[in-house]
């Protein structure tokens, strides 16, 4: 990871909130998560966790895929170099205008929700003159227990149940798109390999059920992710090693044989392939006591930072701050520590959420001090907050083995619109 002493540099030059990303740092994750992976499996990356089209670039030229939400997520894999024939358009709710969007810029590969986004998907193809090709998303019956987000087995806005599926398979059926095959995304930030390896066999068992009702020519299986990844907190990323061969049983004994055809495996990851490769850096505003505690105040919280935490769906945020002494060390020594104990990081927003660590170890810092948050590459910026109260967004430096390959600041404003139609 990068070594501290040019982050403050950086953040002199460039100032601060600053994002800087190791582009090195996604070649080793994606390395390490292809390790885990069958040899032949397509690999998304989900450009939700981090869509700037330096990242994208990067791990498109290390052979992913991209599997994209929205019209700028699109963009953005465009932006990056990557064909129309590498982007599979996921997501709930999809509209028309982004259906065609997606179509215009040759995309043919969407996974399709319910049978009313299917039925949008092929009226918007067949407007375009062409077909669409859909992976139906299901919702598995069961799932595992334990940890990680769950985003499927339960009530959901994602994908189909089961089911439904086998109940009324007739309606998965629409003019103008080819179903060619299934997607599953049960599940986020599994740590533990044998836990992921549960809900693949539960996203196995929903596909062999879809298919046993639907009989469709099957030539693509895509099992989503939950790959896991330390978030705003040291430590690095899992070793996912173990669950290769696994996969490769599934795959063979499994799914393989559901398919006429020679079939794709196909995975997705957003938070392990940029999870290491962010660090955030903010300077210390001000620092007070407040009814005995100690409150430091920095000038990006919430706006710049996994503002999503403060929704209060997902955790709190425990950002785990450093102090980043100018032109030393990282300087959150042990007698640092004791000699200052735990204190409050906020961030400058006028709102009792702009907490990013409410207990936080932390030296005796000073206005002007700066503190460095690790493994903020995915979710970091693109979950914030960034249009409320209109702070600068932080400017991004992507540096590639320590050297500064680009720097961009993302622009907030208003501009004219006009109505779609004359009253
Ligand atoms: C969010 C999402 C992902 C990426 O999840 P990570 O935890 O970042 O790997 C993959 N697939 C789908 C469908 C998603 O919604």
């Amino acid at each position: 990871m990068t070594d501290p002493a040019p982050l403050a540099e950086l953040a002199e030059r460039y100032g601060t909130p600053l994002y800087v990303y190791e582009l090195s740092e996604l070649r080793a994750a994606h390395a390490a998560l292809r390790r885990a992976l069958p040899e032949e499996a397509t690999l998304y990356y989900s450009l939700k966790a981090n869509p700037h089209p330096e990242l994208v670039r990067e791990l498109t030229a290390a052979g992913c895929a991209a599997e994209v939400c929205s019209e700028s997520e699109l963009d953005a894999a465009r932006a990056a170099g990557l064909p129309a024939a590498a982007v599979l358009c996921t997501g709930p709710g999809k509209t028309t205008a982004e259906l065609r969007h997606a179509l215009q810029h040759g995309v043919r590969r969407f996974s399709a929700e319910s049978p009313v986004d299917l039925a949008r998907l092929g009226a918007a193809a067949r407007a375009a003159g062409t077909r669409a090709q859909a992976l139906l998303r299901l919702n598995p019956e069961t799932y595992p227990a334990g940890a990680g987000l769950a985003m499927g087995g339960a009530p959901t806005q994602f994908g189909s149940d089961v089911s439904w599926v086998r109940r009324s398979p007739e309606a998965f059926r629409a003019e103008g798109v080819d179903l060619v095959g299934y997607h599953v995304y049960t599940g986020s930030n599994v740590h533990e390999p044998d836990q992921l390896a549960g809900w693949f066999a539960a996203a196995a068992d929903a596909v062999t059920a879809a298919q046993e009702a639907l009989r469709i020519d099957l030539r693509t299986v895509d099992l989503g992710g939950g790959f896991g990844h330390p978030y705003l907190a040291p430590g690095h990323r899992p070793d996912f090693g173990a669950l290769r061969p696994v996969l490769t049983h599934l795959f063979k004994d499994r799914l393989a044989p559901l398919a006429e055809r020679p079939l794709e495996l196909a995975f997705e990851s957003g938070r392990y392939l940029a999870g290491a490769a962010g660090r955030f850096v903010v300077r210390v505003q001000d620092v007070k006591v407040s009814k005995g505690r100690r409150i430091v105040i920095a000038d990006g919280g919430i706006n710049a930072l996994g503002g999503m935490a403060g929704l209060r769906r997902i955790p709190p945020m425990t950002a785990a701050a450093v102090t980043l002494a100018a032109g030393s060390a990282e300087a959150a020594g042990a007698a640092g520590e004791e000699a200052a104990g735990e204190a409050v990081l906020t961030g400058p927003l006028c709102t009792t959420l702009d907490v990013l660590n409410a207990r936080l170890p932390l030296p005796d810092v000073r206005p002007g001090d700066l503190l460095t948050i690790p493994n903020c590459g995915a979710y970091g910026m693109t979950a914030s907050l960034l249009a409320f109260l209109g702070r600068r967004p932080p400017a991004e430096v992507f540096l590639d083995a320590g050297r500064v390959r680009a720097a961009t600041a993302l622009r907030l404003s208003h501009h004219d619109i006009h109505p779609r139609r004359q009253p």
